[in-house]
């Protein structure tokens, strides 16, 4: 790997939702070959134990409304570290190319004639999706998956084009959106999506501490206020999240292919 990881390197890697394991074998070996770490505050204590302790581990962690580093403050010191000649891994959660605010870091870099290179990372909503044992797309229901970010700076009303996400064949998953859910349901309702639309948020995806808790679109506002902690949480919404006994019309497509099945047999 340090062949591959030249001095004076920046590496963005996705660290993933959270579960140390779910860190890719890449990731894990960038990790261990670098001579610095940048991190968020999303990156939990069990990939962070990964980084061995020669390697120096630096917070730049970044919270919705709490203190943290702006962008271009990382930007410079990611920069700064790999003029010095270090192998600079920058730790994301998830993966950096949903929601990281990479961009910005591989623009820092590019200027500054840093070679900058990104290591994927699973992201939340596959993580989220695993905790509810369900698949984010369905057969000729759920064709279309949208990541949407629903971040607003407090009191602010996120600007979404919630006319281009009434879908009754698709699955949102929406980042960021705890404190805009009351928008997200709200908007959504009022382009057209039925209120009664299948709802799961989930909490601390991957972790022990996760959870999970289904509503429909009508309901989430209360839901995110009553069923969230503190964690980073996933709002997806979409008839591919209800619940399984919710959706007895698949069930019985189930059992009649069985009969079928059987039937043929019998033939
Ligand atoms: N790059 C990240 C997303 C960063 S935005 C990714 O690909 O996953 C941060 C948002 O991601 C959080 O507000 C939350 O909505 C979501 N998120 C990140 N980790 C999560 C987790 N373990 N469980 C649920 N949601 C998570």
């Amino acid at each position: 790997m340090n062949a591959a990881f030249a001095r004076g390197t920046v590496w963005l890697v996705g660290a993933g939702p959270g579960d140390p394991d779910l860190l890719t074998r890449k990731a894990e070996r960038l990790i261990a070959a670098a001579d610095i770490v940048f991190h968020d505050a999303l990156v939990g204590p069990g990939v962070l134990a990964l980084v061995p302790p020669s390697v120096e581990l630096v917070s730049v962690g970044k919270r919705s409304g709490r203190h943290s580093k702006d962008q271009r403050t990382i930007d410079a010191l990611i920069v700064e570290a790999a003029l010095a000649g270090k192998r600079v891994v920058r730790l994301k959660g998830g993966d950096p190319s949903i929601f990281g605010r990479s961009n910005e870091e591989l623009e820092a870099c590019h200027a500054a004639g840093v070679p900058v290179h990104i290591c994927p990372g699973i992201t939340a909503a596959s993580a989220a999706a695993a905790d509810l044992g369900l698949s984010l797309t369905l057969r000729g229901t759920a064709r279309r998956l949208t990541f949407v970010t629903a971040h607003t700076k407090r009191g602010e009303v996120p600007e979404i084009d919630w006319a281009a996400l009434a879908d009754p064949q698709a699955t949102l998953a929406v980042y960021m959106g705890k404190a805009a859910a009351p928008y997200v349901s709200a908007g959504l309702i009022a382009a057209g999506q039925a209120a009664d639309t299948p709802v799961a948020l989930v909490e601390n995806a991957s972790l022990p501490k996760g959870s999970q808790f289904r509503t429909r679109l009508d309901l989430l506002p209360i839901a995110a206020k009553t069923a969230l902690s503190d964690g980073p949480a996933l709002i997806l919404i979409g008839a591919a999240v209800a619940e399984p006994n919710a959706s007895s019309s698949l069930e019985t497509r189930e059992r009649l292919s069985r009969e079928d099945i059987s039937s043929f047999a019998a033939h």
